[in-house]
């Protein structure tokens, strides 16, 4: 089975990938690891660090690229789940012309809706352990730690990321707007959008998503 993952800002599709590829045997394949995954001494790589370090977007060639490149291998036969890609129609279109070629179909769109409210409480409420990366949250009453502020595990203190606060993710919520959403309703017209409600807590969202996929 091949699934695309779209999601909100906010909606949990690290964890889903996550619980899908230990359960299920699918192999999460993200934009972002695979740009991240290029040795950073080819010429390549070393396009990609200076674009990004510039604060600018790897173009959708490179992201292309290696998407087509990393669809090419063999374990993706067991079934993987494509983790924010394609998350632009121009991504889609690419997308349709490597399953041509390489002979690979998608059986699942699925998209993870939450609203605006309960991303801002994910958001602004998440906490992370800086020694173990353990993550939290104080405002969802799911993940809170039990002594406040201080990690479960190692009993460090908590810290906030910067990009964590309520500017950022409504530019996030924005550029899904425009750009991804356009993609869910061009799956949508195809009949392969599943749509789960993502503001539920993680083991609900799983057990609505079994369903919908008959697993
Ligand atoms: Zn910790």
């Amino acid at each position: 089975m091949n699934l695309i993952l779209v999601a909100a800002p906010a909606a949990g599709k690290g964890t889903v990938a996550e619980i899908l590829n230990k359960k299920y045997g699918l192999t999460p394949i993200s934009a972002g690891e695979l740009l991240r995954g290029v040795d950073p001494e080819t010429d390549l790589g070393k396009e990609i660090r200076r674009i990004q370090s510039e604060g600018k977007l790897v173009s959708n060639e490179i992201t292309n690229e290696l998407m087509k490149q990393r669809l090419s291998k063999d374990d993706v036969k067991s079934g993987v789940i494509l983790d924010g890609y394609p998350r632009i129609m121009d991504q889609v279109y690419a997308l349709e012309d490597m399953m041509k070629e390489l002979n690979f179909n998608i059986d699942y769109v699925v998209y993870l809706k939450v609203d605006y409210e309960t991303a801002l409480k994910r958001t602004i409420g998440r906490r992370i352990c800086p020694n173990c990366k353990k993550t939290y949250n104080v405002l969802t009453g799911y993940n809170t730690p039990k002594v406040e502020n201080t990690c479960d595990n190692c009993g460090c203190l908590l810290d906030k990321r910067n990009d964590d606060n309520e500017e950022s993710l409504k530019v996030r919520f924005n550029f899904f707007k425009e750009n991804t959403l356009p993609v869910v309703d061009y799956y949508k017209a195809l009949g392969k959008v599943i749509e789960i409600d993502s503001s539920k807590d993680i083991d609900e969202v799983i057990k609505d998503l079994e369903k919908s996929l008959g697993v």
